[in-house]
């Protein structure tokens, strides 16, 4: 589908993890009498079908987002599972209810056909690892389709919560607070009742559920943010909050000058390069910093600045919360607008924050 999938590197451990837990603890609980090397095999190929059974969960998602023009960035697979990482929200209510039940239906029929191979395993007489393997394939995915149907935010059935809500009260961010305030209420009776579990019941299953009460109160919290900051910002271009007429800074003056010069004078943290209305790059305080003090009176701007085929640049047209996308994924605190190689304007972070905030506080 053109999506790139990435595995972050915590995902090795808990593979060892759960491969051993299966191989030492559950396989050998249902199924004793078999010996290590076959607990072994049982519990790796159990963990691998975990795994290409969340990664089917979550291409599940991007398909239905692709199918409606949303891009995805990627597909990450990491410790708790996996993410796709959408550059946009879903424009209206009834393809976010799509797109988070596409996920959990999957689970659900990729729980159903190992179910039916495992049910013509054990009628077959098959060996015990191979109905083992199959049942686990089962159980597993019929508990991450049940798991991410929890009306909480940030699995699915948050999503679906709010997804119901937004398209009975019209209003996205009515609809995510109320699903919020559900997330948080359903994450603090899980940090509750897993301490009453760690007390009471089982040491590991109560920690176990404690985590899971904090990923989705965390998680709750960072969706609640993310709609209120594409709420302030939602219509805002570039063009309407970029600093214009930037003062702008020629390649051949040294460093040193550009210190004293501009950066102490004015309150910019990074100007444009130009020569002849031709963008050459950017020079922030940080290329400053990377210039030994000794070395800034021999150093041309030129030399320190970060050239423009490493400077992001965009369309006056460009809708601001993108251009906040922008520049998380680039990891830059400033943007050149430009149009037909023309210098326009620029917009740094500060910018975004400053009309985020004013926007708030005026809704407030
Ligand atoms: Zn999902």
């Amino acid at each position: 589908m053109g999506i790139p999938v990435r595995i972050h590197y915590t995902l090795w451990f808990v593979f060892l993890l759960i491969a051993w837990s299966l191989a030492y603890g559950y396989m050998p609980r249902e199924y004793p009498g078999l010996d290590v090397a076959t607990y072994w095999e049982i519990g790796i190929v159990s963990a691998i079908i975990l795994f290409a059974s969340i990664l089917i969960h979550e291409l599940s998602h991007s398909y239905i987002a692709k199918k409606n023009g949303l891009p995805i960035a990627r597909i990450t697979l990491f410790f708790f599972g996996g993410v796709s990482e959408m550059t946009e929200e879903p424009h209206d209510p009834g393809l976010e209810v799509r797109m988070a039940l596409a996920g959990p239906l999957m689970s659900f029929l990729i729980a159903g056909v190992f179910g039916a191979f495992w049910c013509v395993g054990e009628l077959a007489r098959a060996p015990i690892a191979a109905t083992a393997t199959l049942r686990y394939g089962a159980l597993i995915n019929a508990v991450l389709g049940a798991f991410n149907l929890l009306p909480a935010f940030p699995v699915d059935g948050g999503r679906l919560l709010r997804g119901s809500i937004w398209m009975r009260t019209k209003n996205l961010v009515r609809a995510t607070m109320m699903a919020t305030r559900v997330s948080e209420i359903l994450s603090l009776v899980m940090i509750g009742g897993g301490l009453v579990i760690v007390v009471f019941g089982d040491f590991i299953d109560g920690i176990w559920t404690v985590f899971l009460g904090w990923f989705i109160r965390s998680g709750a919290e960072t969706s609640m943010r993310q709609t209120l900051v594409g709420e302030a910002l939602s219509g805002v271009t570039v063009e309407d909050i970029m600093t214009r007429d930037a003062l702008t800074v020629p390649p051949d003056i040294t460093v040193q000058q550009l210190v004293s010069d501009y950066f102490l004078v004015h309150r910019h943290g990074g100007y444009p390069v130009v020569k002849d209305e031709q963008i050459l790059g950017i020079i922030t305080l940080q290329c400053v910093r990377s210039i030994p003090k000794e070395k800034r009176e021999l150093t041309t701007v030129r030399e320190a600045m970060v050239p423009c085929e490493r400077t992001v640049m965009v369309r006056p047209t460009l809708s601001a919360l993108n251009a906040l996308h922008i520049m998380a994924r680039e990891n830059v605190g400033r943007v050149l607008v430009v149009e037909e190689s023309r210098l326009l304007g620029i917009v740094t972070r500060g910018d975004l924050m400053r009309t985020i905030r004013t926007k708030q506080q005026l809704e407030a």
